[in-house]
């Protein structure tokens, strides 16, 4: 400070921002010492120098000892007492659970921010952000090590609400009625640590695979169109959930998540999805009752696809053909469509298969292609939010270069980050704390 303004008497010129900075760190060393002063334990009375061990013992007291906790105010010192039992030899610290700082480096409220840069960015960039930010200096694992530990335990805590909803002991959740609720589903690639891909096959056969599919799904309402009867999402409306996983424990997490969304109040409820067949089958099993939709963009690319490999290297011909054929499916005539895709004759055996799986994608989807219906009653016909969350929850934070993952990071982290973007964090470091 001293030489700041020293600068200042020489050169006339205050650098606001070299002050402020060396204000905030003076705060900082000023708060962690009186923090430090609070933070010192006494030595307990004669008559609470025991406490039950887990063991069915009893801990002794033995002395005081420090460690070194990082605060939002920067380093700071906690001197506690520490208990010991003499028959089992373990250790334990009761100031450190009322502290909230067992087996951790930082208190809580650093704890918070490294969770919430965790979730955002890639590790270091949070370090950094830590250091620009909070002005705290702490390394990237430790960053990594918090955000995953408190990813985890949120991942387990939604386990312990599935379980509990499979065995159908669910509260009914009692709220305004839902005009239309969403149900979507996607998978998407994560670049995973070799061990995690062991004897598993890549997308191009014979080659390993170098990714995980992360399944993910999103729960969003619509109480209304626009003037030209296009569906509009109600803002703010959309939950996610995902993780690396079965599509059977994929679909009992999909499941809780409708079902707190408001599932059993919903007057129209509605599963939009690719063509996958894990997606109709979650669909069919949990979702009863919906009305299923196949995304009419990825449709559409089935017939760009065919018109490829049936006009190869003509484009207007490509194009036409397309055209034809685009019209049939976007008016639900499917039963039209697969007649004119088995009416298709090529001596190629290669192009007759394409066709005979194209015609029977057509065919297994019909009742999920009503396109026109569904205009009329003014419904999404596309996976668009599903996609845009594809990118959003999961390409920006977990796809980019040089990221490995391992499934339990990975798993961890989308927790944490699903669990920040449906708004739900505050309300489960409070109940945290309260535990
Ligand atoms: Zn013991």
């Amino acid at each position: 400070m001293q030489v700041v303004f020293r600068d200042r008497r020489k050169t006339g010129h205050l650098d606001l921002e070299a002050i402020e900075m060396a204000v905030r760190s003076a705060m900082h060393q000023a708060g962690a010492a009186a923090l430090s002063q609070l933070l010192q334990f006494p030595a307990p009375a004669d008559e609470q120098r025991r406490l039950p061990c887990s063991c069915g013992q009893q801990a002794h007291y033995r002395e005081l000892r420090s460690k070194a906790v990082l605060t939002a105010v920067g380093p700071a010192k906690v001197s506690r007492p520490y208990y010991l039992c003499s028959h089992c030899h373990a250790g334990q610290f009761p100031a450190d659970i009322e502290l909230d700082i067992e087996d951790v480096e930082s208190s809580p409220g650093v704890r918070r921010m490294q969770a919430m840069v965790g979730q955002e960015v890639p590790f270091d960039h949070g370090r950094q952000q830590m250091k620009l930010l909070a002005g705290l200096e702490v390394t990237t694992k430790a960053v990594e090590r918090t955000a995953e530990t408190i990813g985890e335990d949120i991942a387990a805590r939604e386990q312990e609400e599935i379980q509990r909803a499979v065995q159908l002991d669910l509260p009914i959740i009692v709220g305004e009625p839902i005009p239309i609720l969403y149900v979507q589903m996607d998978g998407t690639g994560v670049p995973v640590v070799k061990k995690e891909t062991l004897g598993r096959q890549g997308k191009v056969a014979g080659q390993p695979a170098h990714t995980r599919e992360v399944k993910l799904g999103c729960v969003f309402t619509q109480t209304t169109w626009d003037k030209e009867g296009y569906a509009i999402r109600d803002l703010g409306s959309t939950t996610y959930v995902g993780a690396i996983e079965t599509a059977e424990e994929f679909g009992k997490r999909l499941y809780l998540e409708a079902w707190k969304r408001g599932w059993n109040r919903a007057a129209k409820k509605v599963v939009i999805g690719d063509g996958a067949e894990w997606i109709w089958n979650l669909a069919d099993q949990h979702f009863l009752g919906a009305i299923q939709i196949v995304d009419l963009y990825h449709a559409r690319q089935h017939l760009w696809s065919l018109a490829r490999k049936l006009h190869p290297n003509q484009d207007a011909e490509q194009r036409r053909w397309t055209m034809v054929h685009q019209d049939m499916l976007d008016e639900g005539k499917i039963d039209e469509l697969v007649q004119s895709l088995r009416s298709i004759d090529t001596a190629n055996p290669e192009l007759a298969e394409k066709i005979r799986a194209e015609a029977a994608y057509f065919e297994n989807n019909a009742r999920r292609m009503r396109y026109p219906d569904f205009r009329l009653q003014h419904l999404f016909v596309g996976s668009g939010v599903i996609e845009a969350g594809c990118k959003t929850v999961i390409g920006s934070r977990l796809k980019q270069s040089g990221m490995f993952w391992t499934v339990r990071g990975a798993n961890a982290i989308l927790a944490l980050r699903c669990c920040q973007l449906n708004g739900r964090f505050e309300d489960y470091w409070e109940a945290r704390r309260a535990a």
